[in-house]
């Protein structure tokens, strides 16, 4: 993809700084960052979300944003972090090439991700049966 920026990054043709690499899979720190240390892992292939990208990839970026956010814990004093991957731009997604972010989080440190409401008598059971898998 010419025109994409993670391709670009996975290629070295934008500079970044790298924490891992491997044949598949490039970890960054991310250029505007919630907390220092917040890091994205791009799948060095071009696939526009995780609803695009191979099982298999998925499962090592998985393996890696663990690792990743240990060592946020071990060498940042993080108390947590987020592992996330924002998919289609109703939910945040801005770059169209796979990732997934891994966002070191501190006790009070404010964030809160989304508000959350209640469900109506009936309505959860309704939701759960539309999302049914087996
Ligand atoms: P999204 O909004 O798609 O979930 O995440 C894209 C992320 O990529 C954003 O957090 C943004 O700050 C980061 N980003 C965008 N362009 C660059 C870049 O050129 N270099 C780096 N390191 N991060 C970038
Ligand atoms: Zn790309």
């Amino acid at each position: 993809m010419e025109s994409c920026i993670f391709c670009h990054i996975a290629k070295k043709k934008i500079p970044s700084e790298v924490i891992y690499e491997d044949k598949d899979l490039i970890a960054i720190l991310d250029i505007a960052p919630v907390h220092l240390g917040h890091t994205l892992i791009i799948s060095k292939k071009h696939y526009p979300n995780i609803l695009k990208t191979p099982e298999k990839i998925l499962a090592k970026m998985v393996a890696l944003g663990k690792k990743i956010g240990k060592k946020q814990l071990e060498a940042l004093g993080a108390h947590g972090f987020n592992l996330t991957s924002n998919t289609h731009p109703a939910a945040g997604q801005s770059v169209m090439h796979v990732h997934f972010h891994i966002i070191p989080r501190y006790e009070k440190d404010g964030l809160k991700s989304w508000r959350q409401k209640k469900y109506k008598p009936g309505e959860a059971e309704k939701i759960a049966k539309k999302l049914q898998l087996n």
